[in-house]
C-alpha cells in the first residue's frame, strides 16, 4: 500500500528501461557503445554521449525475478480497481517478448502476473476474486481474435475477414465486439489459454517473414470483485499486457511493398500511443485517442485512473546504436 501510495504522488507513467545481454549472435560484441546505472542510460553515438533517465534501468544482466520485483507494484494497483497498461517496446531483436512472455525456464512477466493474481485471490477473504482472459492481435489496423474457438486467420490474407470492432458505450467503457473473453478460474486454466494463444499467433505467421514483428500482440486480463451482497460480478479492473510490434525504422533498410506498409502502420499506431501517453503524463485535458486502433482499444485502459509501465528494451550492440537512441528518445517523451 505504501508503494501504491508513491505511485500515486509520483503519477500514473512509469517508464522503465531494459538492456538486453549480448547474445552469441551479436555480430561485434562489445560494450562501448552504451553504460547503465539504476536510473541513468548513456549511450555514444559518433563522439557525442547522451544521456536519458528513467524510473529503473534493468541492466544486461538483470534476471526476470527482478524486473518482476519491480512490476509487481503496478499490477496490484490492478487488484485495487485500478486499470493497467503494461507495454514491450523497442526494435525487433531487444528482448520485448522475452520480458512479457519469457521461456519456461525464465518465466517473463506475463505468467509471473497469473501466478501473482491467483496466489492474491487465494488468500483474500475480505471479497472474492475471479479473472477472464482476452488474447488479441492488431495487425496494419485489423484487430483479430487470438482465443476465438475457430481461428480461420491461419492465413494473414483473411485478416480482413476477422477484424473486429471497437465500440465505446456511454460509460466510456470500450467494447471489443465478438472477441472471445474466456473465465480462467485456476492457474492451469489460464496457462493453457496463454499457450494457446501464443500458438495461434506464432502458427498464424509461418511463412510470412519477420511479419509477426508488425504486429502488437495483446492480453487482457479483467479482474471481477464479487461483493457479499451480490451475487452478480461486476468487472472492477482491466490488466493489459501488450508485446508491441518492433519500432525499428523501416526505410533504413530499404523494405518496399507489404512491409513498407507494415512498418508504415507499426509506426503510426507506435508514434499515437506515444502521444496519448505523453498526454497523460503533461495531464492535457485532450488525449488524442483516434489516431489508431491500439490506442482507441485501450481508451478506458489508459486514463485518469489508469497505471501505464512502459518497458522499452535496448539492444547493447553497437550496430544498433542509432535504433537505441531513437528508443529512448520515445520513451522520454512519455516520461
Ligand atoms: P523481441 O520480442 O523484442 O523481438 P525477443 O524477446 O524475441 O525480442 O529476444 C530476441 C532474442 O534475445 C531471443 O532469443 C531472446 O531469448 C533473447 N533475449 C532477449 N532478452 C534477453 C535477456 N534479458 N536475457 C537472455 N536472453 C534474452
Ligand atoms: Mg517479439
Amino acid at each position: 500500500e505504501a508503494l501504491n501510495k508513491i505511485l500515486d504522488i509520483k503519477g500514473s507513467v512509469r517508464v522503465f528501461c531494459r538492456v538486453r545481454p549480448m547474445l552469441l549472435t551479436d555480430k561485434k560484441r562489445t560494450h562501448e557503445s552504451i553504460s547503465a546505472g539504476s536510473e541513468k542510460i548513456a549511450v555514444k553515438l559518433a563522439g557525442t554521449r547522451r544521456e536519458f533517465e528513467f524510473d529503473k534501468v534493468f541492466q544486461q544482466e538483470t534476471s526476470q525475478e527482478d524486473v518482476f520485483a519491480e512490476v509487481e507494484p503496478i499490477l496490484r494497483s490492478a487488484l485495487d480497481g485500478h486499470n493497467v497498461c503494461v507495454f514491450a517496446y523497442g526494435q525487433t531483436g531487444t528482448g520485448k517478448t522475452f520480458t512479457m512472455d519469457g521461456t519456461d525456464e525464465k518465466p517473463g512477466i506475463l505468467p509471473r502476473a497469473l501466478n501473482e493474481l491467483f496466489h492474491q485471490a487465494s488468500f483474500d477473504n475480505s471479497y472474492s476474486l475471479s479473472f477472464s482472459m482476452s488474447m488479441l492481435e492488431v495487425y496494419m489496423g485489423h484487430v483479430r481474435d487470438l482465443l476465438a474457438p475457430k481461428p480461420l486467420y491461419r492465413a494473414y490474407e483473411a485478416l480482413t475477414r476477422c477484424n473486429l470492432n471497437i465500440q465505446t458505450d456511454s460509460k466510456g467503457s470500450v467494447e471489443i465486439e465478438g472477441l472471445t473473453d474466456v473465465p480462467i478460474p485456476d492457474i492451469a486454466k489460464a496457462r493453457c489459454w496463454y499457450t494457446k494463444g501464443r500458438r495461434v499467433r506464432s502458427t498464424a505467421w509461418t511463412n510470412v517473414n519477420e511479419a509477426s514483428s508488425r504486429s502488437h500482440c495483446l492480453t487482457r486480463i479483467t479482474i471481477y470483485r464479487r461483493g457479499d451482497a451480490s451475487e452478480a460480478k461486476a468487472p472492477v479492473s482491466k490488466l493489459w499486457m501488450v508485446d508491441l510490434g518492433g519500432s525499428e525504422r523501416l526505410l533504413k533498410t530499404g523494405a518496399t511493398g507489404l512491409t513498407l506498409d507494415e512498418g508504415r502502420a507499426i509506426n503510426l499506431s507506435l508514434s499515437a500511443l506515444g502521444d496519448v501517453i505523453a498526454a497523460l503524463r503533461k495531464r492535457k485535458a485532450h488525449v488524442p485517442y483516434r489516431n489508431s486502433k491500439l490506442t482507441q482499444l485501450l481508451k478506458d485502459s489508459l486514463g485518469d485512473h489508469s497505471k501505464v509501465l512502459m518497458l522499452v528494451h535496448v539492444s547493447p550492440c553497437e550496430t544498433d546504436v542509432a535504433e537505441t537512441i531513437c528508443s529512448l528518445s520515445f520513451a522520454k517523451r512519455a516520461r
